[in-house]
């Protein structure tokens, strides 16, 4: 099965072929072993795919959110996780259209090379949650510091990354007149931060996926660190936050596709009552309307990314197409497991893994409930919820 050819085929093709050199064993045991693809993330980078979004100035590749898209995609539709290394492609949105000239000049070509990770992006708070207005972490100016205290949850890629992006509270919400104002976005050393004020504490958790709690306890950062001007990290931050939308929707119509390739390819093969069951339309159809809930979500993928390298207001289509990504993926899921029988749940099957992976789709970065909530309110005109 193959969706239609399309002007990326170039990018499809050599990001396939790298992600031959890694197969299903390869992610089977990382994911066994709760471990790092770290060869696989090294692979990407020496083959310049993570810096796809950095200006060839910086010794990037110059290509736009669409294009990182399309690589998010295949990675995931090759049978791999891009969650272990989509962070350096939605934060590079941030420091790209929000940071210094200094701060591009000093990151960027590193983060380029290879010689950085910008993989982390602190944003959710434990007694918080989605209502991110209300975080409590706080940033105060003291000379030329500022002195972070509080504390993150589900923070992602810390182990494996040189860099965050933090979000915290510059200006206390009751001093402010829009609860979006008042907060800051920061660039954090974590090497630096960890021996400083910053305390990781790893989540075990359903995905193999390294996330982490953290705990601030006056740590500083220099001010030269602030991105942009202080008080305007929210709405900075939005701009991550769309990219993240519109690259994690490609993930899972990456993972959409695999789930239909591989219950397409068993369903041929298993004989039952003497034929293919695939031969059943009780088995075909929930796999056909799969597919084409897959294909429906990529193109609001495309419209999103396409609105988002324009520079035009992206939010709609970027909630729209997660929404879409993330339910037709798990319908794929649902389809692929059912019909591998008892074989589903094998883990040489790598459909229990991918199954796990893609759930996670539902909730992060934004729950579905809080995508329709948005349409309700900011699309149809519906009367505020909350
Ligand atoms: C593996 C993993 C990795 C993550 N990585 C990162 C990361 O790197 N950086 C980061 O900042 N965050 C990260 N997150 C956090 C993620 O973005 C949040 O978990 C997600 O936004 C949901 O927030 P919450 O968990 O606080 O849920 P809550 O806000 O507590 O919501 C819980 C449930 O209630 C529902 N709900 C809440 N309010 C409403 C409402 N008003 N109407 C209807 N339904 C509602 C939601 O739909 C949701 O299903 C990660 C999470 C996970 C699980």
């Amino acid at each position: 099965m193959n969706n239609a050819v399309d002007q990326y085929q170039d990018i499809r093709e050599a990001v396939r072929d790298l992600c031959n050199q890694f197969p299903a064993e390869y992610f089977r045991k990382v994911d066994e072993e709760r471990g790092y693809p770290e060869a696989f993330v090294d692979a990407l980078t020496k083959a310049g795919w993570l810096a796809a979004l950095i200006p060839q100035e910086y010794g990037g590749s110059g290509l736009g959110l669409t294009e990182a898209s399309v690589i998010m995609e295949e990675i995931n539709r090759s049978g791999g996780n891009s969650g272990a290394c989509h962070g350096q492609m939605y934060n590079m949105g941030t420091l790209l259209r929000h940071g210094s000239t200094e701060q591009k000049a000093l990151y960027l070509p590193k983060i380029a090379s290879g010689e950085l990770r910008l993989q982390s992006m602190g944003v959710t708070e434990p007694t918080t949650g989605t209502d991110t207005t209300r975080i409590k972490t706080t940033a105060v100016r003291k000379g030329d510091r500022y002195v972070v205290n509080g504390q993150k949850v589900w923070i992602s890629r810390i182990q494996h990354s040189d860099l965050m992006i933090l979000l915290a509270r510059t200006t206390p919400l009751s001093e402010v007149t829009k609860k979006s104002e008042g907060m800051s976005i920061f660039i954090v050393d974590l090497h630096e931060a960890i021996s400083k004020g910053m305390t990781v504490r790893p989540i075990p958790n359903m995905v193999n996926h390294e996330t982490n709690e953290l705990f601030f306890d006056n740590l500083e950062i220099p001010a030269e660190n602030l991105i942009g001007e202080e008080g305007k990290g929210f709405r900075y931050i939005l701009d991550g936050l769309n990219a993240e939308r519109t690259l994690i929707a490609a993930e899972c119509i990456g993972d959409g596709y695999w789930f239909v390739d591989k219950v397409s390819q068993y369903v041929k093969d298993r004989v039952v009552f003497g034929r293919p069951i695939g031969q059943n339309q009780g088995v075909q159809f929930p796999i056909a309307r799969s597919y084409v809930n897959v294909e429906a979500a990529s193109l609001m993928r495309f419209e999103a990314a396409r609105r988002f390298d324009a520079h035009e207001q992206c939010g709609a289509q970027a909630n729209m197409a997660k929404l879409l990504a993330a339910d037709a993926s798990w319908e794929a899921a649902n389809a692929c497991l059912q019909f591998h029988g008892g074989f589903g749940f094998a883990c040489e099957y790598d459909v229990e893994r991918k199954f796990r992976e893609t759930r996670l789709y539902q909730v992060a970065p934004i729950s579905t409930n809080l995508i329709l909530s948005y349409v309700a309110e900011h699309i149809l005109g519906l009367p505020r919820s909350f």
